[in-house]
């Protein structure tokens, strides 16, 4: 491939640059489920961007209503100050979060979301007396962001390494077990035993120590890596006995990725806080947020005199005005479309189907889905050389989709209004991906 464009300054985040130098993947335009690169090669996203252009790409309202925005109110200082999208914002994402989680902190990533919970459940713990809380319990494989107290409870090594010392934090076990739930249609059915981890971690380093419990419920970028049947609510069980607080991070299972607004609502379990980002904006102008329970933000709030600020923390751009406008036309969308259970339809059944038709293709040890997102797991084996990820990646890209890959996992998130075509389109290059590098 060429391309005139220098590409000295930008130094790519998560990417392997020198490589991407000698290879450049340039994408020029956008439009529905599709990509075009420099090339006008059409591209498939199967991958909804990095997990959150869920309405597809181009939407001209989301556009529409920055635009108005930008001319109305650019920007004002939500430290003391309001605007009334922010309110009016905050207002329409609590329709969908679950009943007792009526507050929202606004912050301009999934990393910050995560920073802003993480902080939350401190200042709580602190404000009722409990000061003594501090740690925090993760889980392996997990993705929680980059920021420090997100790669603290995080767990995936090598965002890790080389960047301590981070926060007091223990890990929970990760649930992927191949051995006995390969090629598992949704939940899989083993695996709820690993729940009883958090009990033996709390008995270890004292329920009087320990703060919050953050988990994805669907590990994203750790692999797709789906909860065991029975376990979020063992967890929330647990965390009940021992009084502390459980944070979703729903960054990439917000917003209809499992066939429900929230993984809360599809699992029927509520954490004390949500965090939130991608999705929110249809990915296109960064906002996070962190969905409160009541009962939290009240014990911070009502602990300070009036007049006293109760919680030191906030962003130049918490709840951007701009971001709030692109967040409530993108709401509009979700709501007129149908789009947040649109992956529990038809189109969820048949990406599961068409991903499972893979079971046979070369060296795939499992394949797992639930709602519209999904993965297929290579045997190490085919790991001579390093893990496949980057070339698979490449692969694919040549045929004309775009997937994500982890190490020998290959994964995927299309946009919700997918439809059948595109994703036998999907299925066909991953099987002629597959036969070309392991067949
Ligand atoms: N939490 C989860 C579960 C994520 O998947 C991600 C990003 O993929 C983040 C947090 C971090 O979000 P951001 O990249 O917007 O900071």
């Amino acid at each position: 491939m060429t391309t005139n464009i220098n590409m000295d300054a930008f130094w790519m985040p998560f990417t392997a640059n020198r490589d991407f130098k000698n290879q450049p993947r340039i994408i020029e335009r956008a439009e529905g489920v599709m990509y075009y690169t420099n090339e006008g090669q059409e591209i498939l996203d199967a991958t909804a961007g990095l997990w959150c252009v869920n309405a597809g790409h181009g939407r001209t309202e989301i556009a529409d209503a920055v635009s108005k925005q930008l001319r109305e109110l650019d920007y004002a200082s939500p430290f003391n100050f309001g605007h009334e999208i922010g309110f009016e914002f905050a207002n329409r994402l609590i329709k969908h979060t679950p009943a007792s989680l009526n507050k929202v902190f606004f912050a301009n990533s999934g990393s910050e979301a995560v920073e802003s919970a993480l902080k939350i459940a401190l200042q709580y713990q602190k404000s009722r007396g409990k000061g003594g809380k501090t740690k925090f319990l993760g889980r392996e494989m997990a993705y929680h962001g980059v920021n420090f107290g997100g790669i603290s409870v995080g767990g995936l090594t090598p965002n890790r390494t080389g960047f301590g010392p981070l926060l007091p934090v223990d890990h929970l076990p990760h649930t992927l077990d191949i051995a006995n739930n390969a090629f598992s249609k949704g939940l899989p059915e083993q695996g709820i035993d690993k729940a009883e981890a958090l009990e033996q971690l709390i008995h270890f380093h004292g329920a009087d120590s320990i703060a919050a419990v953050i988990i994805e419920p669907m590990s994203g970028a750790g692999g797709v890596i789906m909860p065991p049947q029975g376990y979020l609510k063992r967890m929330r069980e647990i965390c009940d006995q021992y009084d502390i607080l459980l944070i979703f991070d729903e960054v990439i299972t917000g917003w209809g990725r499992l066939g429900s607004a929230f993984a809360s609502e599809e699992f029927d379990v509520v954490p004390d806080m949500i965090t939130s980002a991608k999705g929110i904006t249809n990915g296109v102008i960064p906002l996070g947020a962190v969905f409160v329970k009541d009962e939290i933000h009240d014990q911070i709030v009502n602990n300070v005199a009036v007049g006293g600020i109760e919680f030191y923390h906030g962003y130049t751009y918490s709840a951007h005005p701009v971001a709030c406008a692109a967040g409530i036309a993108t709401l509009d969308i979700y709501e007129n479309e149908g789009l947040l259970n649109r992956a529990s339809g038809d189109i969820g059944t048949h990406f599961e189907n068409k991903l499972h038709s893979l079971k046979d293709a070369p060296k795939v040890i499992d394949v797992r889905n639930y709602g519209l997102v999904g993965a297929v797991q290579f045997d190490a084996s085919v790991a001579a050389n390093g893990p496949i990820g980057l070339d698979f990646q490449k692969g694919c890209y040549q045929r004309g989709v775009m997937v994500r890959t982890m190490g020998n996992i290959v994964a995927f998130s299309p946009p919700l209004t997918i439809e059948a075509n595109h994703i036998d389109r999907l299925v066909n290059v991953l099987r002629e991906t597959a036969e070309e590098m392991f067949g």
